[in-house]
């Protein structure tokens, strides 16, 4: 059986065909690294995850090229680091944000199960490319510079006329309507409602690079622009699958096209495009005013990271994902099953009641009814599907030994714990800061002294 994918442009199950099987190349939008990554995040991570196991599987490791990029030129990220970090240049704050929230982001992430990207690029790393695009996109006429800043304009494409995409056509809108339904308080630079900010000045002390297009002033790339030369710079013009969430449809995703497309002038930018649907939490949209907002970070602290990647697995990407304790402590259980009885054993190959699910546009549920049926039949082939599928990174005992541990170890006491040994440190007395040291790194804690305080996370 081939592989076949849903494409959202097409709106069809098709047949994948990679551009070169030798080099077989998906890009993912990643994360914006100012915060702890919500477990809604990880859907995509663990999905485009599952994608590149199976690429790899029908192509051979050595021939998948999967690009994850982090998106470190932010608002967010620059009033994270005005807030956590008042008396540091805010340039200094700023990187302390990323390099933190990366350094989160990753061990959540590795706990999930996740296979690094072959590539994570970072925004500020590509900055060059990003003014390369943005001048051909001037030079071209689909871009015109205002007020400082570079504006793409989506109506120039639409009216040239070439082998260019439309403008619209992966999220299904039409630019006349978009015109007609735009808001009346547009930016005065725009020449029309519809154009979107391919570069725009930074403000005094915000991070800033040279610009394009003949601009004085410093300024900053926008969000769309990042990953079009990220995508270009490590997978070319044109590649085999594009994925994020279905919320980066529209805009993000739509304009990425359209500057690719536009930037060398072809009709395509990917070949297959891939968007995992939403994840809410006991029926209820996750948001912080509702309170019901849930960090990897916290998730963790609970359930190992293979139950949440089951939990998250049981549901087909596409659809609507309902997060619910009760479906977490079903994953638990069955997990615990598995470790039992495939950890151990040697494992065979996947079974193909697995894999043809897989290969039926990742239908993973289907495949884990599959690995159901397997614990009653085939040890061997439940071990070998549950690997392909990122599952059984440790042993039977490995298992047991760190579900006792993390039962052990409460978030509360290890806060507790802390502040003693600071209270310790300030009266000088060392002996008990470092029994209480020692102590925490027996329960698995790894703590960090620094001028902000005191951190901590699980060393394993
Ligand atoms: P962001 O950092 O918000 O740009 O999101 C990073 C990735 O997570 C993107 O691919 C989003 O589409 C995805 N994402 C964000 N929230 C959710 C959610 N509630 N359910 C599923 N995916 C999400
Ligand atoms: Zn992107």
């Amino acid at each position: 059986m081939e592989l076949r994918l849903y494409d959202t442009l097409t709106k069809e199950k098709r047949p994948f065909q990679p551009l070169d099987a030798k080099n077989v190349r998906m890009y993912v939008c990643g994360p914006t690294v100012y915060d702890f990554a919500h477990i809604g995040n990880a859907r995509p991570v663990i999905v485009f995850d599952v994608l590149f196991r199976l690429l790899r599987h029908l192509y051979g490791e050595a021939h998948v090229k999967y690009v994850r990029n982090v998106t470190d030129v932010d608002d967010k990220i620059n009033d994270r680091a005005a807030r956590d970090f008042p008396g540091l240049p805010l340039n200094e704050a700023i990187r302390k944000v990323t390099e933190q929230t990366g350094k989160q982001f990753h061990a959540d992430v590795d706990a999930l199960g996740a296979l690094r990207p072959s590539v994570e690029p970072r925004a500020t790393e590509h900055i060059g490319e990003m003014r390369e695009i943005i001048e051909m996109l001037v030079a071209g006429g689909f871009a015109y510079v205002a007020e400082d800043h570079v504006l793409f304009s989506p109506q120039a494409m639409n009216a040239a006329n070439s082998t260019l995409p439309r403008y619209g056509a992966l999220s299904k809108r039409s630019l006349d309507e978009m015109i007609a339904g735009a808001r009346v308080d547009v930016a005065p630079y725009k020449r029309d409602a519809t154009d979107f900010v391919l570069w725009k000045p930074s403000k005094p002390g915000e991070p800033s690079w040279p610009s394009p297009a003949g601009i004085k002033a410093e300024g900053r790339p926008g969000w769309h622009v990042e990953c079009s030369a990220m995508a270009w710079k490590h997978l070319g013009k044109h590649f085999d699958i594009h994925g994020g969430g279905i919320d980066l449809v529209f805009p993000h995703h739509e304009n990425e096209v359209a500057q690719t497309c536009c930037a060398f002038h072809q009709s395509r930018m990917a070949n297959y495009w891939m968007h995992n649907g939403f994840l809410q939490v006991e029926s209820e949209k996750m948001s912080k005013s509702l309170g019901n907002f849930v960090t990897i970070h916290e998730l963790l602290a609970d359930w190992p990271g293979e139950v949440l990647r089951l939990n998250m697995l049981k549901t087909h990407y596409r659809s609507p994902i309902d997060w619910t304790m009760k479906s977490l402590e079903e994953s638990a259980k069955t997990l615990d099953d598995w470790y039992r009885v495939a950890a151990d054993v040697e494992h065979g190959k996947p079974a193909a009641s697995v894999v043809e699910p897989l290969l039926d546009d990742l239908n993973t549920s289907l495949a884990i009814a599959a690995l159901h049926g397997l614990r009653n039949s085939d040890v061997s082939a439940l071990a070998g599907s549950l690997r392909l599928l990122g599952f059984l990174s440790e042993s039977a005992a490995q298992w047991e030994g760190r579900k006792q541990q993390a039962s052990g170890v409460d978030a509360k006491e290890v806060e507790r714990l802390i502040s003693e040994r600071t209270a310790a440190r300030a009266r000088k007395d060392f002996k008990e800061s470092d029994r209480i040291r020692d102590l925490l790194a027996a329960m698995g804690v790894a703590i960090k002294d620094s001028k902000e305080g005191t951190t901590w996370e699980f060393s394993r």
